[in-house]
């Protein structure tokens, strides 16, 4: 691991201050990934800012009906929350579906957003990587791709994202709350995470020294009736092969509202809305959910070795729906 300094600070003017004009710099919420980066010299800051001290470890019902999360809610905190259990279900599952309890404790609501790529090459300094090292090749593409992404895709990426938590957030349109070196604004969720493109080492949308301050979630009805279903190789501490999240408004037996996002299967967390256009006023039956993972996954893009992913994805998104749909 390469020398560094840690630099504890008390409000988030400072936390800003202290990280403008570093690139070097990094934040650090529970250091569940950024440390094991560290280890790995995948990331090598000179300077951590350690942003356990600031007062964003609230989680607020606003008068609109909205949820803020401070960016310090631990995913425990968040899952276990009587607002996000009774409202929001199907993130109290993915959270819940994450990682293990003693790193939920830990990780922060900020830190999950902002979580890397479990793509081997990545982690394997030995191998070309264009996200760990611009221009170099991208070992995935014509090796071994079983984990890896079939939509977002592009000629230089094909890493999937990791969070199960941002899956919900997608399908909830969550909205992130950045302050940095010009003041505050909000990021649409939709805009947070960046596709590979030609530059898959730039992963969000945020600025230099932009610090996460919360994640506000939108007051959502029906999203009481929703789940996350997630198939991994192990039943536990694993990451998604396919996950998805679906909240449903179901009323005489037709879906009025839908709300579909994806996991382990696209470059950042993927918003379904071909399957949620493809069963608005739709009965909610079996043939047309169907007709929806269909009409989601049909442009897929498959290697070698991930292309049971496609059937994978479809199967996972008709059980959420059967279950949403009061059909299990
Ligand atoms: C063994 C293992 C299994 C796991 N399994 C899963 C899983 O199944 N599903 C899943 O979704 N996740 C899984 N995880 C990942 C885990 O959820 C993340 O490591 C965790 O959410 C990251 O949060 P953190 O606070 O520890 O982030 P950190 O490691 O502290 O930081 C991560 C990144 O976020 C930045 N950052 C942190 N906070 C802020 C902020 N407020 N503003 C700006 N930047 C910030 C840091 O600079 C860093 O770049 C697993 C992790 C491990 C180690
Ligand atoms: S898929 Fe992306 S992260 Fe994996 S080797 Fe290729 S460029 Fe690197």
């Amino acid at each position: 691991m390469y020398p560094f300094t840690l630099v504890k600070v008390n409000d988030t003017a400072a936390a800003i201050k202290s990280a403008s004009g570093n690139e070097h710099a990094k934040f650090i919420g529970g250091g569940t990934n950024l440390v094991d980066l560290m280890k790995m010299n995948i990331e090598k800051p000179e300077k951590l800012i350690d942003l356990n001290r600031l007062a964003l470890k609230k989680i607020e019902k606003l008068s609109n009906g909205n949820i803020l999360v401070g960016a310090l809610v631990t995913n425990t905190d968040l899952a276990y929350h009587p607002l996000i259990r009774s409202h929001y279900p199907l993130l109290s599952e993915a959270i819940l579906a994450g990682a293990s309890p003693q790193l939920r404790n830990v990780a922060t609501t900020g830190g999950n957003l902002l979580q890397r790529t479990r793509c081997y090459y990545f982690y394997d300094t030995a191998t070309p990587c264009n996200k760990r090292e611009p221009g170099s090749g991208c070992s995935a593409i014509s090796g071994y791709s079983r984990i890896h992404a079939i939509l977002g895709t592009s000629e230089q990426c094909i890493a999937t994202h990791p969070s199960d938590m941002c899956v919900a957030m997608t399908a909830l349109e969550a909205i992130i709350h950045v302050e940095g070196k010009d003041g505050k604004r909000i990021i649409a969720f939709s805009d947070f995470h960046s596709l590979p493109g030609e530059h898959p080492h730039i992963e969000n949308t945020l600025a230099p020294a932009d610090l996460i301050i919360a994640a506000e979630i939108p007051a959502l009805g029906f999203a009481a009736n929703s789940t996350y279903v997630k198939v991994r190789d192990r039943s536990s501490f694993d990451f998604a092969l396919a996950s998805a999240a679906v909240a449903l408004d179901v009323q005489a037996g037709s879906v009025k509202h839908a709300r579909i996002a994806l996991g382990g299967v696209g470059t950042k967390p993927w918003r379904a809305l071909a399957a949620e256009q493809a069963l608005i006023d739709k009965p909610a039956t079996m043939s047309h959910f169907e007709l929806a993972a269909d009409e989601e996954l049909k442009n897929a893009k498959t290697t070698l070795y991930n292309s049971f992913k496609k059937e994978l994805a479809k199967r996972t998104l008709i059980s959420a729906l059967q279950k949403t749909g009061g059909m299990v």
